[in-house]
């Protein structure tokens, strides 16, 4: 290599592509050498801050791995590859500065949150130690940070809509930037390095669930083969409004959120507010300071993460979560409602067993939407709720989505199988079901579901004359 030749190291992390990706480009263009990095972090493996599950479930973690095996094809096409390695990135450059001796510049994106930015701050002291330059950008959002109509982002609305209204009339969304056909090749003596199983990294592969309504796999080829697909070959997306409360199977959606591809305007909105909100959107009394009195029952929250509550909507939902690391927005939005509102239990809960699982896990977009379910967030209607008896009617009438994920109650046809606390023993005993033995009783009943039962012919609230919540039956898990 020649004393003059320019070397970049670029530290990839969110954005696992070649299309599109302004430190690839920049670095296209600016050196002659090029070490696309792929740091195996090891903070992302510890546990979470309040409740201590792993911060990244296996779902996402298989997901991330056949994101990197993609993303190291494709540089490989280009005559480049992915080099990865297992380690804090402000160490593994560290080492590659010193390996190499003569690195002209390090390139990476900005993110918005706390832990990433500890580590930018981390990576521009090691370039500082060592006089080697540092060149960010901004890039995971569809409207670009310098091209928002307000300015400091203190400004930026409480309320979505005010948001959404004055991006869309005063910003333009920036042209994407093409990938070069030849990438400048890789700075000679640098190892490709492995990259790690599962396994390796401690966890099981999970198995694919055949009922999942995410059957993709990571990769920007696969988030290009969907976007064929939504795009082109089927126009789904101009159904997108009509199906998106869908809850079974592949098309309902788009499915893009974890390729981190297809930003749109709400997930814009949260990394905003986290840019505004800094740390506080991890903080229990959330954007508005509000004093709520959180519960931290844990067997109560044990039935909810394991889809146990006795409320078949919910426990559809939160097996099809743990099964597949999917769940649609509907669902989302109903589990995380029924959590905060119907139990009463912390959001973090919540927010952090979702980190835990979803696929498509995003810090901004997670905490952001579950701040607002938990009514301490951006959500301008005070005590928003949903009531589970009737999003089950409305979303799912002949039940198809709750027998597809909770078997037990496959016995009770059409849209009887949402409160089967409320059918007659007889019909009970008919589909097969005994409340509180092959399934639960539920933990908690809310007043406005019994709208919903008594206006279908032959039902009662409580025909079975129970009144009150039932005791949990699920595992149990003391605080510790
Ligand atoms: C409690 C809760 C937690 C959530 N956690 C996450 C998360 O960790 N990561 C995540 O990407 N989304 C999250 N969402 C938002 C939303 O549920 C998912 O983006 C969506 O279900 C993913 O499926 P899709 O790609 O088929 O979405 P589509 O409905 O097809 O939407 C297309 C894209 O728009 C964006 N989008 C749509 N709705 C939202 C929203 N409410 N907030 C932010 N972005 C949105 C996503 O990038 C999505 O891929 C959460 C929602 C709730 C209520």
């Amino acid at each position: 290599m020649s004393v003059s030749a320019r070397t970049a190291i670029c530290v990839l992390r969110c954005d696992l592509r070649a299309h599109d990706n302004q430190v690839l480009h920049w670095a296209q263009s600016n050196a002659d050498f090029v070490v696309p990095l792929y740091c195996f972090d090891p903070r992302h493996y510890l546990r979470t801050h309040c409740y201590g599950f792993l911060k990244t479930g296996p779902h996402r973690l298989r997901f991330l791995l056949e994101s990197l095996k993609d993303l190291r094809e494709t540089l490989k096409r280009k005559g480049s590859t992915l080099v990865v390695r297992k380690g804090k990135p402000e160490d593994v450059v560290r080492d590659l500065i010193t390996q190499l001796g003569s690195v002209s510049a390090v390139v990476f994106h900005e993110e918005a949150t706390q832990e990433e930015l500890d580590v930018e701050k981390e990576l521009r002291q090691v370039c500082s130690q060592h006089g080697v330059k540092i060149h960010t950008f901004w890039a995971s959002t569809l409207y670009h940070r310098d091209d928002l109509p307000f300015k400091p982002i203190a400004r930026l609305p409480d309320v979505y809509t005010r948001f959404r209204k004055a991006v869309e009339c005063e910003a333009k969304v920036r042209p994407t930037l093409r990938v070069a056909d030849q990438l400048q090749p890789l700075a000679p003596g640098v190892e490709e390095g492995c990259i790690p199983t599962v396994e390796d990294l401690g966890q099981k592969d999970p198995e694919t669930d055949p009922r999942t309504a995410f059957p993709g796999s990571g990769g920007e080829t696969q988030a290009l083969m969907r976007l064929q697909y939504c795009f082109w070959d089927t126009n789904l997306v101009a159904s997108y409004k009509e199906i998106r409360n869908g809850l079974v199977g592949m098309d309902y959606s788009t499915k893009f959120a974890p390729w981190v591809l297809f930003e749109l305007l709400w997930r814009d909105y949260f990394r905003f507010v986290a840019l505004k909100y800094g740390r506080r959107i991890f903080s229990l009394r959330g954007l508005q300071s509000k004093e709520v009195a959180w519960k931290k029952d844990l067997q109560l929250f044990d039935c909810w993460k394991e889809g146990k509550t006795g409320v078949p909507f919910v426990d559809a939902n939160m097996r099809e979560l743990a099964a597949t690391g999917f769940m649609s927005n509907r669902g989302r939005q109903n589990v995380a409602s029924f959590l905060t509102k119907d139990l009463g239990l912390d959001w973090r809960m919540g927010a952090e067993w979702f980190e835990y699982l979803l696929v498509d896990y995003d810090v901004c977009s997670n905490y952001g939407n579950w701040l607002y379910s938990a009514g301490v967030g951006n959500d301008p209607r005070d005590n928003r709720k949903f009531n589970m008896v009737k999003q089950g009617l409305d979303y799912d009438g002949n039940g198809d989505y709750v027998q597809l994920w909770v078997p037990e109650l496959q016995g009770i046809k059409g849209a009887d199988i949402h409160t089967p606390w409320a059918l007659s023993s007889a019909a009970l005993s008919q589909a097969g079901v005994t409340l509180g033995e092959t399934y639960p009783e539920p933990v908690v009943t809310a007043p406005e579901w019994s709208r919903y039962i008594n206006q279908r012919p032959g039902r009662s609230a409580h025909p079975r004359g129970r009144r009150g919540p039932a005791r949990p039956q699920c595992s149990t898990r003391t605080e510790g």
